[in-house]
């Protein structure tokens, strides 16, 4: 695990709590987009040393909408910047951890990401965030 790259924060409205972020904390929005493998929408807050990545569900069949309906608005995971995300997934699963995605998908900016299972973490729900394939970055 190089760095935390993101923390990952579930939200009903990206639009409804923005200005928070922007205007109570005076953080800047980095951009807005939408996942459609993972039927959400996103937007990028920089806080800083790491980002925030707001997720607000496009339907209900997104993992957010049910993480929300159980547990409400909050933090959802946390998102660790890897390189070689296949090579990091197989050491992963060769320590014993549980993946929920045993291949990366394509995630958020262009990233491949996959994520541990929780009950391998305890209790937290850590992704796996690979941007070395993206052109600029
Ligand atoms: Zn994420």
């Amino acid at each position: 695990m190089k760095k935390v790259d993101h923390i990952g924060i579930a939200v009903q409205s990206i639009e409804k709590v923005l200005p928070f972020y922007t205007e109570t904390l005076g953080l800047s929005l980095l951009e807005i987009e939408e996942v459609q493998s993972e039927k959400v929408k996103v937007a990028f807050i920089d806080g800083g040393n790491i980002k925030l990545e707001l997720l607000e569900p496009l339907d209900e069949s997104s993992a957010i909408a049910s993480f929300l309906s159980k547990k409400g608005e909050g933090i959802h995971h946390v998102a660790f910047g890897v390189a070689g995300i296949q090579e990091r997934i197989q050491e992963l699963q060769e320590k014993g951890v549980r993946m929920i995605h045993e291949q990366p998908k394509p995630g958020a900016g262009g990233a491949e990401v996959a994520f541990l299972h929780p009950k391998s973490a305890h209790g937290v729900l850590y992704e796996l965030c690979d941007k070395t394939n993206i052109k600029g970055e």
